[in-house]
């Protein structure tokens, strides 16, 4: 029932013509990878998949195996803060340039084409402010203009939203979060179709980011959970922002699963689930997001998310700390703002802590 842990760091030869067939944990091909690649190729319905040591090594690899110096690529303004600062800060070094795009205005991305733009990048549901772009858009642009459509369905995980169905090329994933679930390992995925897997795998097995036995073991473990996890954060973090709409110390609450939400029509075609993850903005500005923050009891204030235990933090500080406060200000990301990682805690125990949280800070700031 549980695959073993192959702990050889290296196996015996056999005939191998390729040096890449060759059996050694740095190949991702022992026992414990090709396991994990099979589930995680099927869970989205891709023909292959290899693992990864992060989020973002499966993340650098990819685009360092799509582009080369003095290609072009377009990314979604609002990413994951790592994956920004890989954009703007790392690639540019190897001479690779970017445009930012707007995901919900499809309309601007031609004027952004050049004859060297080789790749679009989005992320599903948007760190941190659960945006969700014109993926269908995405799409149809990336084929009727030979671009490789390149998503990270984190936020989403396979069990809400499958890309590779909706036509994209590589689905990628930061398994530390949903995939594992557990807050317990770093690791990451790409997903694809087997010529592009395959070339990704030769460059990941140069660059080196590679996945141990002992992890791929726990990512798989951590697997086999992933759909009842998912589909129990989808129904609280909805119940929580519903909670959160309606009270008077609110000023804002970004989920893709309240009908308030701009994207909300787009993601209920699109997704079979919203998420376990949610943002919002308090009335009081930065110090009632700090205060609150301290008021609550039950989720943890760390970065992170995904896992069975509800985290919450300030993106600024965290996710987005690499970020300048004005590269925060383009893409709308305030130092006010809150993100919670909902887990599996009865979410009226979550619910009865966010009021007592918000009470304690209203008694606080006086009527
Ligand atoms: N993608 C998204 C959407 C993330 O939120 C993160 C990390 O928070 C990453 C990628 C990077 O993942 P990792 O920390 O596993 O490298």
């Amino acid at each position: 029932m549980s695959i073993p842990i192959f702990q050889s760091s290296t196996f015996e030869y056999t005939g191998q013509d390729s040096y890449h067939d060759l059996r050694y944990i740095r190949l991702n091909n022992t026992p414990n990878h090709v396991a994990l690649h099979d589930k995680l190729a099927a869970l989205e319905n891709g023909e292959a998949a290899v693992v990864n040591g992060s989020g973002m090594a499966a993340i650098s690899t990819t685009l360092l195996t799509l582009l080369s110096s003095g290609d072009h690529f377009l990314a979604q303004d609002c990413l994951y803060g790592g994956t920004h600062g890989l954009i703007t800060k790392d690639l540019p070094a190897y001479g690779i340039s970017y445009d930012f795009i707007c995901g919900d205005d499809p309309d601007s991305w031609k004027s952004l084409l050049r004859s060297n733009t080789k790749a679009l990048y989005v992320e599903s549901i948007t760190n941190p402010l659960m945006q969700v772009a014109d993926l269908k858009a995405v799409v149809e642009f990336s084929r009727e203009h030979g671009l490789c459509s390149i998503i990270d369905n984190t936020f989403t995980s396979p069990i809400n939203f499958r890309p590779l169905e909706l036509g994209f090329d590589l689905s990628l994933h930061s398994c530390s979060k949903y995939l594992n679930g557990h807050s317990d390992i770093v690791a990451g995925a790409v997903v694809g179709r087997t010529e592009l897997i395959t070339k990704i795998t030769h460059k990941l097995n140069h660059l080196g980011g590679t996945l141990d036995p002992h992890t791929c073991f726990l990512l798989h473990r951590g697997m086999k959970t992933l759909a009842v996890r998912v589909r129990h954060q989808n129904s609280s973090a909805l119940e929580i922002a519903r909670f959160l709409e309606g009270r008077p110390e609110v000023e804002m609450v970004h989920y893709p699963g309240l009908a308030s939400h701009p994207q909300h029509q787009r993601a209920q075609e699109l997704f079979d689930g919203f998420g376990g993850m949610l943002g919002f903005e308090l009335k009081g500005g930065f110090e009632a997001a700090q205060r609150f923050i301290q008021n609550t009891t039950i989720p943890i204030c760390a970065p992170s998310l995904g896992g069975v235990e509800s985290l919450i933090t300030r993106p600024v500080t965290t996710s987005h700390a690499c970020l300048s406060p004005q590269e925060c200000k383009e893409v709308g990301i305030s130092e006010s703002l809150i993100r919670v990682s909902v887990g599996l805690e009865a979410s009226a125990d979550l619910v009865a802590d966010f009021e007592q949280a918000l009470r304690a800070l209203v008694s606080k700031i006086g009527p």
